[in-house]
C-alpha cells in the first residue's frame, strides 16, 4: 500500500503546527514561520522518496490545516486560509421523492427551497479545483443531486485525485450508470442509501426507487471491483432504521454479506413524519455498524492512483506564500460563538454555486453565498463575511442576512482539528 507521508515527518510536523495554531503569536509571525517550514520541510521530504509536487502538495495541505485552525480560533472574518473539505454536487437532480428531501418539496409543496437544474460541466469544476485543490483534502461528490446521473462523475474523482485528495460519493444507486468507470476513477468511498431489504420495504420511504435495479447495481459494482482488481471504493450499505425498516434489519445484513458489500451502517434518520405520517422513527434507534470485511477501512482510504498525475497548479499555488496572502485588518474575536462551516468547507451544486454547508438551500434568508462562475474571492464574499461577523457581533440583521442567521446547527465548539489529516495521512499514533 503507498502511504503519502511517512509517518514520522508528518507526526513531527503535525505536532509543530499544532503548538503553532495555538499560541500567542500574532498572524504576521504565524504565517511567516509557516512559510520558514514549508520550504525547510521540502528538502527533507525529497530525501524520503516523494516527489517534488507530492510534497508541495502535502506541505499545502497540512499548513492550510493550521491556517483554518488559527484563524477559526479567533474567528477571523476574512480568510487567509482556504476549505479543507470540498462538496460538490455532479447533478442538481434526483428521480427519487423521499419525504422530507427538497426534490419532493419543490414539487409537491409551496416551499422556501431555492434549487435549480443542472448538470455539472467540467469547466465549472476546473475552476473551483484550480482554487482550492492543492489546499484541499476531500472532495465529497454529493450533497442534493444524485452524482451518478452525471455521466462525467467518475473524471470529476479523477480531476480531485490530482490534487492529492481523497473522494466520496453517496448514491441511491437506482439509475443506470457504468460501474467499471466508476470503479477505475479510483473513487475512495462508496455509500448506498437502501432502508430494506425487500421492495415493498424499501420503496416506502425511497419513493420512485426500485429496489430490483439497486440490487443488480450492487451486483455490478462488486463484479467490476474484481475484475479491475482494485482495492477501493470501499462499499457501504446505508440503512436508515425507520419503524418500517427495523425488522429487516437481519436481512439487509445477510444479503449485504452474500452480494459482497464490505460494510452495513443502520443509521438514525432525521424525522420525517410531517412530510409523510406513515414514515416514523422509533424513540430509540438501534444504530451499529456490521463489517464483514475486517481489512477494509483506514488502510483501503489511501491515495493509491493519484501520485503520478499530480496537477501543475500545485507548483503555482506554492509560489505563493502564506504571508503574502495577508489582506485586511485581523481583530481577534475568539470569545464568541462560531459555526466551523464557514471555516472548513464549501458546497457547490452543479450550477456552480457556492454553499457553505449542506444545510438545506433556502431562499430567504438565502443559502447562496456565491458563484464560482463570478467571484475572485469566493470564500470572503460579502455573505460569508457577514454570516462570520453576523456571530461576534450577534448581529445578523441589516441588509445581507444569510440562512446562518436562522440555522439551528451552528456550532461553536473548536474542532477544526488534526483528526481529518490523520485519517487522511493514514497516521495511527499520533
Ligand atoms: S434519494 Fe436522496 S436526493 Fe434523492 S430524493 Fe431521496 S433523499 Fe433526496
Ligand atoms: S450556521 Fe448553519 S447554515 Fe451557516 S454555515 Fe453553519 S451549519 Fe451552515
Amino acid at each position: 500500500m503507498n502511504k503519502i507521508l511517512p509517518s514520522n515527518i508528518a507526526n513531527d510536523l503535525l505536532q509543530y503546527l499544532s503548538y503553532l495554531a495555538e499560541s500567542e503569536i500574532s498572524l504576521y509571525e504565524f504565517l511567516k514561520q509557516i512559510d520558514i517550514l514549508n520550504r525547510k520541510s521540502l528538502p527533507q521530504m525529497r530525501k524520503k522518496g516523494l516527489s517534488e509536487r507530492h510534497a508541495k502538495a502535502i506541505l499545502l495541505k497540512l499548513s492550510n490545516i493550521a491556517v483554518s485552525r488559527y484563524q477559526y480560533l479567533r474567528r477571523h472574518r476574512f480568510l487567509i486560509a482556504r476549505p479543507f473539505g470540498l462538496i460538490v454536487d455532479p447533478s442538481n437532480a434526483c428521480p427519487l421523492e423521499c419525504p422530507g428531501c427538497i426534490h419532493r418539496k419543490r414539487k409537491f409543496e409551496k416551499s422556501n427551497i431555492d434549487w435549480i437544474n443542472g448538470t455539472l460541466k467540467e469547466k465549472t469544476l476546473d475552476k473551483l479545483l484550480a482554487t482550492f485543490g492543492p489546499f484541499a483534502i476531500n472532495t465529497q461528490y454529493f450533497n442534493w443531486g444524485e452524482p451518478l446521473l452525471n455521466k462525467s462523475t467518475p473524471q470529476f474523482i479523477k480531476n480531485s485525485r490530482r490534487f492529492l485528495m481523497r473522494t466520496s460519493v453517496s448514491t441511491n444507486l437506482s439509475v443506470n450508470f457504468d460501474a467499471e468507470a466508476l470503479i477505475s476513477s479510483g473513487l475512495d468511498y462508496l455509500v448506498m442509501s437502501i432502508d430494506g431489504a425487500t421492495a415493498a420495504t424499501y420503496e416506502k420511504y425511497r419513493v420512485g426507487g426500485n429496489f430490483g435495479l439497486v440490487l443488480s447495481n450492487i451486483e455490478k459494482l462488486v463484479e467490476a471491483r474484481k475484475k479491475l482488481k482494485s482495492q477501493t471504493p470501499v462499499i457501504v450499505w446505508q440503512y436508515l432504521l425507520f419503524d418500517h425498516t427495523i425488522s429487516e434489519m437481519d436481512q439487509a445484513k445477510i444479503l449485504a454479506e452474500k452480494l459482497g458489500v464490505d460494510r452495513i451502517i443502520f443509521a438514525e434518520p432525521y424525522d420525517v413524519s410531517k412530510y409523510d405520517p406513515k414514515i416514523t422513527k422509533p424513540n430509540k434507534c438501534p444504530v451499529r455498524v456490521d463489517v464483514f470485511d475486517t481489512k477494509v477501512g483506514a488502510g483501503r482510504w489511501s491515495i493509491v492512483n493519484a501520485l503520478s498525475n499530480l496537477d501543475p497548479i500545485i507548483d503555482d499555488q506554492w509560489e505563493t506564500t502564506w504571508f503574502s496572502r495577508m489582506d485586511d485588518t485581523f481583530t481577534d474575536h475568539s470569545k464568541s460563538e462560531t459555526c466551523l462551516w464557514l471555516y472548513m468547507n464549501m458546497a457547490m451544486d452543479a450550477k456552480g454555486r457556492i454553499m457553505p454547508c449542506c444545510f438545506e438551500p433556502l431562499s430567504n434568508p438565502t443559502s447562496i453565498f456565491g458563484d464560482i462562475n463570478k467571484n475572485v474571492d469566493v470564500f470572503n464574499t460579502s455573505n460569508y463575511i457577514k454570516s462570520r461577523e453576523g456571530f461576534f457581533k450577534s448581529d445578523f440583521d441589516g441588509d445581507h442576512i444569510t440562512v446562518c442567521s436562522i440555522c439551528p446547527h451552528k456550532k461553536s465548539t473548536p474542532n477544526i482539528n488534526y483528526n481529518h489529516l490523520k485519517a487522511y495521512f493514514n497516521i495511527v499514533e499520533f
